[in-house]
């Protein structure tokens, strides 16, 4: 490489202005290196970790990490206030995990004072989480969107523990000829079974208790495939019930992309319960009944990655 060299490999740099790592990224992508963009709003965890470390298998590739609590994805009653943000910590995890870059904007930085400009998300956007959550995903997209386009990553990472998001952001990378590659990672979760959020440090011993109900639902349910839909649901939603911590938002079956379940092949059930104040989500995948489509890989988080090291 001739020239001035934009970064030092090795070297975790912070980047608080849109500009300043487009300038950066780009500059990257110039001398031939593919870009990885794992998006998170901190506080991190081994959750975000997997996402990391699923980026730097990819050889040739350089890692960025976004760190914003975006607050158009919060409603007016939410925790965006209170949500965690111990930045040393998170970028002391970059560090150890070999980040190359991490972004972390201001809410001015992102949005100035006079943006209006959004992404509508379409009828899904409404539904599951965004029906509890009225306007929550078309905050969601709109800072995808702009992330994708400040960093231009060739592929940028999501967690399937936030499935609707994934889909949603799969199907507007579609709909809007966006270039980056999504890829899926699949849940983490605790050796309790609790999938990790960063929420759940909100958690009273009490409500942590209560709160392993949700994986034992979906486990339930996934057990009961062979028996069909309503037998999942009633299997998933009789441990829900029995567990008095807790107040269901949701528990739906649902296909892949979320559209209506299928009667037979692989699908997914998607819960949401509220152990005190703190909201958590799920999901798993399950086979519906005995038949599985094997070539539909659709939403296969591993179709299309290139090779790893
Ligand atoms: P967040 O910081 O909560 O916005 O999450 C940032 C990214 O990490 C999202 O793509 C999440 O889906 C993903 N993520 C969070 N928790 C987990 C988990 N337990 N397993 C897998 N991915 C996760």
């Amino acid at each position: 490489m001739t020239g001035q060299r934009p970064y030092t490999p090795g070297e975790l740099t912070v980047h608080h202005s849109p500009d300043e790592l487009g300038k950066v990224t780009r500059a990257l992508r110039a001398t031939g290196r593919k870009i990885n963009l794992v998006p998170t709003m901190g506080a991190l965890h081994e959750g975000h970790r997997t996402l990391i470390r699923r980026a730097r298998r990819i050889p040739g590739t350089v890692t960025a990490v976004s760190i914003f609590v975006n607050p158009l994805q919060f409603g007016p009653d939410e925790d965006f206030h209170r949500y965690p943000r111990p930045l040393e910590t998170d970028l002391d995890a970059c560090r150890a995990e070999g980040v190359d870059l991490v972004f972390n904007p201001s809410p001015e930085a992102m949005y100035g004072t006079g943006a209006t400009t959004t992404v509508h998300p379409g009828q899904l956007g409404a539904e599951l989480e965004g029906a509890v959550r009225p306007g929550h995903f078309e905050g969601v997209l709109t800072v995808v969107a702009k992330l994708l386009n400040i960093v231009r990553p060739d592929f940028a990472y999501f967690g399937e523990k936030d499935y609707q998001q994934f889909v949603l952001v799969k199907r507007m990378v579609t709909d809007l000829n966006l270039e980056s590659a999504i890829v899926g990672v699949p849940i983490v979760r605790d050796a309790d079974g609790l999938a990790l959020s960063s929420r759940n440090a909100y958690l009273s011993e009490d409500e942590r208790r209560a709160a392993l109900a949700i994986p034992a639902a979906l486990a339930a349910g996934a057990m009961a495939g062979p028996d069909g839909p309503a037998a999942i649901l009633a299997a998933a939603r009789a441990v829900v019930e029995a567990e008095s911590g807790l107040r269901l938002d949701y528990l739906e079956l649902r296909a892949r992309d979320l559209g209506p379940a299928p009667e037979n092949g692989k699908a997914r059930l998607l819960i949401a319960a509220r152990a005190g104040r703190t909201r958590l989500l799920d999901n798993i995948q399950l086979v519906v009944g005995h038949g599985v489509d094997e070539n539909d890989d659709t939403y296969n988080p591993a179709a299309g990655l290139p090779r790893e090291r």
